[in-house]
C-alpha cells in the first residue's frame, strides 16, 4: 500500500468537501450547456481554481479553461475534464434533472443533457483540485487540470490546441484523464494500448449526369454508382483487414433522387468508420477513397467524387507504461474495485491535447451505475434493459460512489507522478 499514502492524505479532506461537492454536481447537472457554449460551467470552474490559488487560463479556444499549480521541483501531470453536455432530453425523474433547451444556429430549439456524466467529470476534477491545493505537503511537481470544451463535437480539443494551448501551459510529462461509464459505481478500470476507437464520419457525393429514366444511354445514372458503392464498401472491413484486425464500416445514409421516371445528377452517401489504431485508420479511409473513386471511374461519372471528412476522433491509445503505472497505483488504492476494462467502441479527442505536446497519456473508466442495481441486472442478464448508457435520456450515475470513486482516482493517478513515493521511484 505503499503508493497510496500519499493519496490516503490528499483523500482525507474529501469529508470536509463532499456536501458541497455534491450540492456543485446536482447545479451543474440542471445547468447543461452544448459543446463551445460552455460559459457559465467555465466561468464556475475558474473562479473556483483561483480562489484555491491555481493561475488560471480562460477562453482557450472559445470556453477552454486550465489551472496550473506549481508545488516545487517534479514531474508536470495534465489532468483534463470535458464539460459539454448534448441535446437530449431527460428523461431520469431525478429532483435535479435538465429542463434546459437553447436555440441552435438554424433557430431550432433543443433540450440539453448531461447524458455522457461530463457533470460527473468536472465535479470530480474540481473537488480533485481543491484537495491537491489544500495538501501541498503530500505532493511534489506542477499539477495542471483542462477543463476542455465540446469534446461530443469532436471539435473542443483541437479549438483548444489550435488556440495556442502548447505556447500557453507547460509542458505535461504525462496527460490523464477519466470518463465516467455504465459499470458500477466504485469500480475503476484501465487498459494499456487501445482503448477507444477512432471514429470518422464521411459525406461522400457522387456525380452523374441526371436525364430521362427511359432513356438511360444518354445519362450517368448516380443511384446505381452509389448502390454499388455501398456494396464495395463492404468489401474493405471483411476482405483487406485481418480477422483478429476490429473495424467498422456503416453506411448510414444513402440519398439520391426524387421521381422515379428522372434519373438524378448526383447522388450523397454518409457513412462512419470506427477503427482502433491510426494504421488501420489510415488503410481504411484510403481503401474508401480508391473505391469510390474506382467505382465512379468505372460508371463513367463526368466528375471525380467529393469526399469530405464531416466529423473526426482520433483514436485512444494508451500508452503502455503509463497504463501500468496507473493499474498499479490504482490496484493498491482500490484493490478489487479496479481492474482491466474492455475495448470501448465509443470515441474521444482527448489525445489531440497530449498530442500537442508530444506527450504519454492514458484515459481509464469509473463506474457511475447503482452497485445493487448492476449486481441485478448481471444475475437476471439484463444489464442491456435495466442499465442505462451514456446518452440515453435515461442516463443517471448514481451520486455516491460515483463522485468520491472520481475523485480518488483522479488522485491516485496524479500521485503516481507527483507523489514522494513516485519521486524516490523515479531517483
Ligand atoms: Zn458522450
Ligand atoms: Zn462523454
Amino acid at each position: 500500500m505503499t503508493i497510496s499514502s500519499g493519496a490516503d492524505e490528499v483523500l482525507g479532506g474529501l469529508d470536509g468537501i463532499r456536501a458541497d461537492l455534491e450540492d456543485f454536481y446536482r447545479d451543474l447537472h440542471a445547468h447543461p450547456e452544448l459543446g463551445l457554449a460552455e460559459r457559465r460551467t467555465a466561468s464556475r470552474v475558474a473562479e473556483r481554481l483561483r480562489d484555491w490559488g491555481y493561475r488560471v487560463t480562460d477562453g482557450i479556444g472559445t470556453t477552454g479553461v486550465v489551472g496550473v499549480l506549481a508545488n516545487g521541483d517534479g514531474p508536470t501531470v495534465l489532468l483534463r475534464a470535458d464539460m459539454d453536455a448534448l441535446p437530449v432530453r431527460e428523461d431520469t425523474g431525478l429532483p435535479y434533472a435538465s429542463t434546459v433547451t437553447t436555440t441552435n444556429a438554424d433557430g431550432v430549439e433543443l433540450p440539453v443533457m448531461h447524458a455522457c456524466g461530463h457533470d460527473t467529470h468536472v465535479t470530480c476534477m474540481l473537488g480533485f483540485a481543491r484537495l491537491m491545493a489544500a495538501s501541498p505537503q503530500a505532493w511534489q511537481g506542477t499539477l495542471t487540470v483542462l477543463f476542455q470544451p465540446s469534446e461530443e463535437n469532436g471539435d473542443g480539443a483541437d479549438a483548444m490546441v489550435d488556440d495556442g494551448l502548447a505556447d500557453r501551459i507547460p509542458r505535461p510529462d504525462v496527460a490523464l484523464a477519466q470518463h465516467v461509464l455504465p459499470y458500477p459505481a466504485g469500480y475503476v478500470g484501465v487498459r494499456s494500448g487501445s482503448f477507444l476507437s477512432a471514429a470518422d464520419s464521411l459525406r461522400i457525393t457522387l456525380y452523374g449526369r441526371g436525364g430521362h429514366g427511359s432513356m438511360p444511354q444518354f445519362a450517368v445514372d448516380p443511384v446505381v454508382l452509389a448502390a454499388l458503392c455501398v456494396v464495395r464498401l463492404q468489401t474493405v472491413v471483411s476482405r483487406e483487414l485481418a480477422a483478429t484486425t476490429p473495424a467498422v464500416l456503416t453506411v448510414g445514409s444513402i440519398q439520391a433522387g426524387a421521381s422515379p421516371n428522372v434519373i438524378p445528377d448526383s447522388a450523397v452517401i454518409l457513412l462512419n468508420v470506427r477503427t482502433y489504431d491510426e494504421t488501420t485508420r489510415s488503410q481504411v479511409l484510403d481503401a474508401i477513397e480508391r473505391c469510390v473513386r474506382a467505382e465512379s471511374t468505372a460508371s463513367n461519372a463526368p466528375k471525380e467524387p467529393r469526399i469530405e471528412r464531416i466529423t473526426s476522433f482520433p483514436a485512444t491509445v494508451n500508452d503502455a507504461d503509463v497504463a501500468e503505472r496507473l493499474a498499479k497505483a490504482f490496484t493498491a488504492h482500490f484493490g478489487d474495485d479496479a481492474g482491466t476494462i474492455e475495448l470501448q467502441t465509443a470515441s474521444e479527442d482527448f489525445s489531440s491535447i497530449p498530442r500537442a505536446f508530444d506527450a504519454p497519456f492514458a484515459y481509464w473508466g469509473f463506474g457511475g451505475a447503482d452497485p445493487e442495481k448492476y449486481a441485478d441486472a448481471v444475475s437476471n442478464n439484463t444489464v442491456a434493459e435495466d442499465i442505462p448508457v451514456n446518452h440515453s435520456p435515461h442516463f443517471a450515475p448514481v451520486t455516491q460512489p460515483t463522485l468520491d470513486t472520481g475523485v480518488a482516482a483522479l488522485t491516485v493517478a496524479a500521485l503516481a507522478w507527483l507523489g514522494a513515493d513516485a519521486a524516490e521511484k523515479q531517483g
